[in-house]
């Protein structure tokens, strides 16, 4: 990580980047050792998920199915989920297109069934 730091600073210090990339916000051009370096990545790493599937749709056959086609919970009437949660499994693509999606599509299905 400390060298992929060096070579993202050299490539945002070239000239052709000179208008997009006026100055390094972090960690900041005072820290230049390989130590500081690593001190500084290993300060600030964070990591975030997507959560997802924990209530997936699926057909009537599918033991795992929490909701139906329609975002109907299973054995409660008059209860729907439309999020993404319903999700069957963790897409490879973003999620919040695809809740978008979700929610489009069951929004304009009919609702008296
Ligand atoms: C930091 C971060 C970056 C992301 N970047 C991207 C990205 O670049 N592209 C992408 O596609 N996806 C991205 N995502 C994922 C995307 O935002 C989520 O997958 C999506 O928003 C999930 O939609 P949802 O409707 O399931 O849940 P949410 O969007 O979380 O909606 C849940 C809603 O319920 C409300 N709520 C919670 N509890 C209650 C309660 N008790 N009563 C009433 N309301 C309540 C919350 O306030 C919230 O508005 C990112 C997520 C995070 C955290």
């Amino acid at each position: 990580m400390v060298d992929g730091v060096k070579l993202a600073r050299s490539i945002s210090r070239h000239s052709a980047f000179a208008r997009q990339a006026a100055f390094e916000l972090s960690p900041g051009p005072q820290v230049r050792d390989d130590e500081a370096l690593a001190k500084a990545i290993s300060g600030s790493i964070a990591s975030y998920g997507h959560p997802t599937a924990t209530a997936p749709l699926g057909g009537p056959d599918d033991p795992h199915a929490v909701v139906d086609g329609r975002g109907r919970v299973r054995g409660i009437t008059g209860l729907r989920v439309v999020d993404a949660s319903i999700i069957p499994q963790a897409p490879s693509a973003a999620t919040n297109l695809t809740v978008i999606m979700l929610a489009e599509h069951i929004c304009h299905l009919d609702y008296r069934h």
